[in-house]
Parts: C-alpha cells; sequence; structure tokens
C-alpha cells in the first residue's frame, strides 16, 4: 500500500504534506494512501510560525538552552546508568567469589571424608589381616602338633 509522508515540527505541532511513496502495486489494485499518514518529526517550528516569531534570537536561544538541557539530562542518564553497571557488576564478581570459595571449601571437605574413609578402609583391612595371619598362626600351631609328636617319637625312639 502506497504511504503519504507528513512533516510534523514538534515546537508548534504545524504538520503539512512531506512527500507521497507510491507503492509497486499502485494502479494495479491499489488506489493510493489510506487514511494512515507515517510523519517525519522536526524539532523546530514550522516556515509560517518562523515568519510570524516576533523574537527569533529569544527563540534561537530557548532551543539552545533546550538542547543543553537535553544533553546534561542524556549525560546525567548516562552516568546513573554506568554506576548501575558497575554496581551490579561488583555484586556479581562478589557472588562469584563467594560462590567459588564455597565450592573450594565443599571441595576440601569431600576430600577430607575421601581421605578419612580410604584410612577407615586402610585400618579395617589391618586388622583383617592380622586377623587372618592370627587364624593361620593358630591352624599352623594345629599342623604343629605331629611334628611335635614325631619329635617327641623320635626322642622315644632313640
Ligand atoms: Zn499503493
Ligand atoms: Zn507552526
Amino acid at each position: 500500500m502506497c504511504m503519504q509522508k507528513d512533516k510534523v515540527w514538534l515546537e508548534c505541532n504545524h504538520r503539512a504534506f512531506f512527500r507521497f511513496e507510491p507503492c509497486a502495486r499502485l494502479g494495479h489494485g491499489c488506489f493510493g494512501a489510506g487514511g494512515d499518514h507515517d510523519e517525519v518529526h522536526v524539532q523546530d517550528i514550522c516556515a509560517d510560525c518562523k515568519r510570524k516569531d516576533p523574537n527569533p534570537a529569544a527563540r534561537e536561544a530557548e532551543r539552545v538552552r533546550r538542547e543543553m538541557e537535553l544533553h546534561a539530562r542524556r549525560a546525567e542518564e548516562e552516568r546513573v546508568a554506568q554506576i548501575k553497571r558497575l554496581q551490579i557488576e561488583a555484586r556479581r564478581r562478589a557472588e562469584d567469589a563467594k560462590r567459588k570459595q564455597e565450592e573450594e571449601a565443599l571441595k576440601l571437605a569431600r576430600r577430607r571424608e575421601r581421605e578419612r574413609r580410604q584410612l577407615e578402609k586402610q585400618v579395617d583391612n589391618k586388622a583383617a589381616k592380622a586377623l587372618e595371619s592370627h587364624k593361620r598362626k593358630h591352624e599352623g600351631g594345629e599342623e604343629d602338633e605331629p611334628k611335635a609328636k614325631r619329635q617327641r617319637g623320635r626322642v622315644g625312639g632313640g
């Protein structure tokens, strides 16, 4: 659909035809721009208002003052946004550091627990081995009996 563009002077709110933008279908089913007009905004008063302006210098001074005000406001907004960004960044870094610290502490606790369990296992193994060797000695003692009998027999025979 075709579009009509209007110029709108924001400081006096006057509007005028700016240009017509035809579409590819104009004359082939499109009957031109509808009621919706695109707007081109101008931060100024229109030529008519300028002609009627009794004090152009005062208006220009006012325009410059507004522009400086706008720049100052934008700079202040940017400064506040910058501070906010820095604060967020600092908070994020502090949280990261805290989380890392907690992770390290947890890792250390887990390692200590693992080492403790290994130590317990080693102690258990030693105890089991000691018991085993004790049992073997005991069984060996039973085996020693015939030897003692043999020795006694030899003594008896000699
Ligand atoms: Zn059209
Ligand atoms: Zn005007």
